[in-house]
């Protein structure tokens, strides 16, 4: 396969979605590899604890380094990227998802409860390139759920998923600007119609409509992905 992607979960199960979306269908045609591990298959208690108290209190539970130390020097080899999810990470963005669809193994460590002892991070990265990533300003339950928005993310840009490259090329992001809304038939549909210029066959028309589309939604939606860009940028971009 061109990507080779390791998950560790304590919930194993919680990643199956990843088989039957385009990342299943990657996987069945060989592009991409995907392999579930469970956590807890590297403890040697009764037990099976994967948690413990945190060092200066507070509430909820830490996951032990013992068990995740010797679970990653098994599934993430020294030429892997490991990604280990947390709210405390450096924002998921489609440039980052770009540059992972490019490597060839990623290993995401899915953390639960209050997340992963740090030092299982500080050692990882001491033979192996580690993201600390966070796919937006709110607090999951556990890793497995952003590992599944970046794996999507990701595999849909590796050479040879989608059936059409452009079709990413185009979405949003990938020029830093949100993409122009989007129609198909019927020509009008509840009182509603489709923008005559996309009707037209005007090319340069329709493209200087998304252009214009685009930037409007953007300055409305988000203006902070304009912030920082000067204005008389704006029509030499993409
Ligand atoms: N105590 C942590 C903090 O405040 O940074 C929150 C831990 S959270 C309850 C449990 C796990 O969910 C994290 O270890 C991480 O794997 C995942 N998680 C939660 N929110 C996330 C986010 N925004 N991005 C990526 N992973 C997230």
């Amino acid at each position: 396969p061109r990507l080779r992607l390791d998950v560790v979960s304590i919930f194993p199960d919680y990643l199956e979605p990843l088989r039957l979306s385009l990342p299943g269908r990657a996987a069945e045609r060989g592009i991409v590899s995907l392999a579930v591990h469970d956590l807890r298959d590297w403890t040697h208690d009764v037990h099976r604890a994967v948690d413990d108290s945190p060092y200066g209190g507070g509430p909820g539970m830490v996951m032990k380094p013992e068990i995740w130390g010797p679970c990653l020097d098994d599934v993430c080899p020294d030429d892997a990227i490991l990604v280990v999810p947390t709210p405390a990470g450096v924002p998921f963005t489609q440039a980052i998802a770009e540059e992972l669809s490019a490597a060839t193994h990623l290993v995401f460590a899915c953390g639960r409860y209050e997340g992963i002892d740090q030092r299982v991070v500080d050692d990882a990265a001491r033979r192996v390139r580690v993201l600390e990533l966070s796919i937006g300003d709110y607090v999951l339950i556990g890793g497995e759920v952003a590992t599944m928005v970046m794996v999507e993310a990701i595999v849909r840009l590796v050479d040879g998923v989608l059936g059409n490259a452009e079709s990413h090329r185009q979405d949003s992001f990938s020029d830093g600007l949100l993409e122009a809304p989007a129609y198909t038939r019927p020509q009008t549909w509840r009182g509603l119609s489709v923008p005559d210029v996309l009707r037209g066959g005007d090319h340069a028309a329709i493209l200087a409509w998304r252009r214009e589309q685009s930037l409007a939604r953007t300055r409305d939606r988000r203006p902070d992905l304009l912030a920082g860009e000067p204005d008389t940028d704006h029509g030499s971009r993409g």
